[in-house]
């Protein structure tokens, strides 16, 4: 089958040992991407950092411009999924590390949810990820790299009042654990994180007034036995493990980044 990408040339060039790793991150302009970028970035690698608006990238990629670099798109776009492969591929000739991080919280009861909610919920968690991934793969092959999905806790048990968001990231750990078994024969590893409450802007990304920010912590901080929120830097720690080369026995597991809101 023609592959859309030229294939990398480091990966069984002389090099492919000592190069730094190219790591894509999308959402990378806030919360858990950035915190994402800049564990990779500290690690050496390349980041391509993923987002819609230009200047929380920027931001983001303040913390080592020579290794982070911002890519302006909507991986909701038609062409948005292999702008960014594409992109990323140009800049620094392999891919070795798919994170699919960006997302979108848009709490509804089901008996509000319409085709225009629904569809950029699904578009951005569950659809874009999809998309992004099969574009990647031609690049991950060669590198024989790592793909790591962004889920929720949540998806393992439902959240009511934001039931199609944890449908989606249930879907996401099922894609999971399907790419892991499909893909390990190309040596690509697949794996998830399972945020539980993350200091993150998701909830003024969703336009959700103060009051309920603080009433959805409530409940949260109610259902996390380590009694407190998480902080983005925890999460990009645990994405930054399983992507880790010597994470190399790990794959198809969804790790659970809650303080045991899962357990619990
Ligand atoms: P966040 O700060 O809102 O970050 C999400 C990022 O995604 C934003 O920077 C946004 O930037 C980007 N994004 C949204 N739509 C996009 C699109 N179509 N194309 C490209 N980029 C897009 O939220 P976060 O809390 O860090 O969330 C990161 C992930 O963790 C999400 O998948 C979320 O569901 C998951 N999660 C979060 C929590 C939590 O408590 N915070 C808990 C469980 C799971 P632009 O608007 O500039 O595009």
């Amino acid at each position: 089958m023609a592959t859309p990408y030229p294939r990398t040339r480091q990966q069984n060039g002389p090099n492919a040992r000592t190069a730094p790793r190219t790591v894509l991150v999308t959402g990378a302009g806030s919360g858990i991407g950035r915190a994402t970028a800049h564990a990779f970035a500290d690690e050496g690698a390349h980041v391509v950092a993923v987002g819609r608006r230009e200047a929380p990238l920027v931001e983001t990629a303040g913390h080592d411009p020579s290794r982070i670099s911002p890519l302006v798109a909507d991986i909701t776009a038609a062409d948005g999924p292999e702008t960014v492969v594409r992109t990323a591929l140009d800049r620094h000739g392999r891919l070795d590390v798919l994170v699919n991080n960006a997302g979108l919280v848009n709490g509804r009861s089901l008996r509000t949810y319409t085709r225009a909610t629904v569809d950029p919920l699904l578009a951005t968690n569950l659809l874009a990820p999809v998309l992004l991934t099969q574009a990647a793969l031609p690049a991950l092959e060669d590198s024989r790299g790592v793909i790591v999905n962004v889920t929720t806790s949540v998806g393992q048990r439902g959240w009511p009042g934001n039931s199609l968001y944890a449908a989606g990231k249930a879907a996401l750990e099922v894609l999971t654990r399907s790419w892991a078994v499909e893909l390990a024969p190309l040596g690509i590893r697949v794996a998830a994180v399972a945020p539980g409450a993350i200091d993150t802007p998701i909830g003024d990304h969703a336009g959700l007034a103060p009051e309920q920010q603080a009433a959805i912590r409530a409940w949260q901080l109610d259902h996390t036995p380590l009694g407190r929120i998480g902080r983005p830097e925890e999460v990009a720690w645990a994405i930054a493990r399983l992507a880790s080369p010597r994470a190399s026995f790990i794959t198809g597991v969804i790790l659970p980044v809650d303080g045991g809101a899962v357990v619990a």
